[in-house]
């Protein structure tokens, strides 16, 4: 017998597990997050160095072109030097003469200095390459086998979007709108397990497995006898019983994480 319920249960298996298989082809899979960090982590260091010894080269180029202006300053003085005239002159241009030769000091310090952090940097980077290696040859072969794992995962997805339609066609409109608008406000886990509560002196009571609110007895007969669409009288999700339609609820239920946060 198709009860609506059964159906809405299928119904949001199949969407969880759908959307599994569409984070999985949009990013990397689990097994893999591991080694992807490291190795992100490593060839950012890589490139981090790489960009220090760009730095300092660019660095030292400008301190070698400031020096051969400076260069070309001070001969430009010194020959001036043999024309002046009065000793205020003099004074002036020996003046210049020793600004620009404090300048080229200073500029080749900074050349020194941008050489030294390159010089540190290319070390560095060498023995990073070096142990990258490794990891680089792990990260392909892993990359490799998630190529070949992702056509399957596709091809999975393709038959859950299949699923999905032909399980939408099945379910009365009324109820299908009613599914969708809860899958929409609840950001994909519209159906809520009722969990069984045993109490003091025996009593046993039911409540939500989402929200812990109460269901009362009639709901659960009502789903139970007649497969009917509840709704939680807290959070709005549609109820069901563990062990009713696929018998994946445990599934359903850890399948949308956003809900149990
Ligand atoms: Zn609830």
């Amino acid at each position: 017998m198709n009860r609506p319920l059964d159906t809405v249960i299928e119904l949001q298996h199949a969407l969880d597990r759908l959307r599994r298989a569409e984070t999985q082809l949009g990013g990397i899979p689990d097994w893999m997050k591991e080694l992807d960090a490291q190795y992100r982590e490593r060839r950012e260091e890589i490139d981090s160095l790489e960009h220090t010894i760009e730095t300092a080269r660019t660095e030292r180029k400008e301190a070698e072109a400031g020096i051969a202006d400076a260069q070309e300053k001070l001969k430009r003085y010194q020959r001036q030097i043999n024309e002046v005239t009065t000793q205020r002159e003099y004074g002036a241009l020996l003046q210049e003469i020793d600004t620009v030769k404090g300048q080229i000091a200073g500029l080749e310090e900074q050349g020194l200095a941008a050489l030294e952090r390159s010089e540190a940097a290319k070390g560095a980077v060498e023995e990073k390459r070096a142990a990258f290696r490794d990891l680089e040859d792990r990260y392909q072969a892993e990359l490799a086998r998630w190529d070949g794992e992702k056509p399957g995962i596709a091809e999975e997805a393709r038959k859950l979007r299949e699923r999905i339609e032909v399980l939408r066609e099945r379910v009365p409109r009324p109820h299908l709108a009613h599914f969708e608008r809860i899958y929409d406000r609840t950001h994909g886990r519209a159906m809520a397990p009722i969990r069984k509560v045993e109490r003091a002196r025996g009593a046993t009571m039911w409540h939500c497995a989402v929200c812990h609110y109460n269901v009362r007895p009639q709901v659960l007969v009502e789903i139970q006898d007649r497969g009917s669409l509840v709704q939680c009288d807290s959070c709005k999700r549609i109820l069901y019983l563990e062990g009713e339609g696929e018998g994946e609820e445990a599934e359903t239920v850890t399948a949308s994480g956003q809900a149990q946060a």
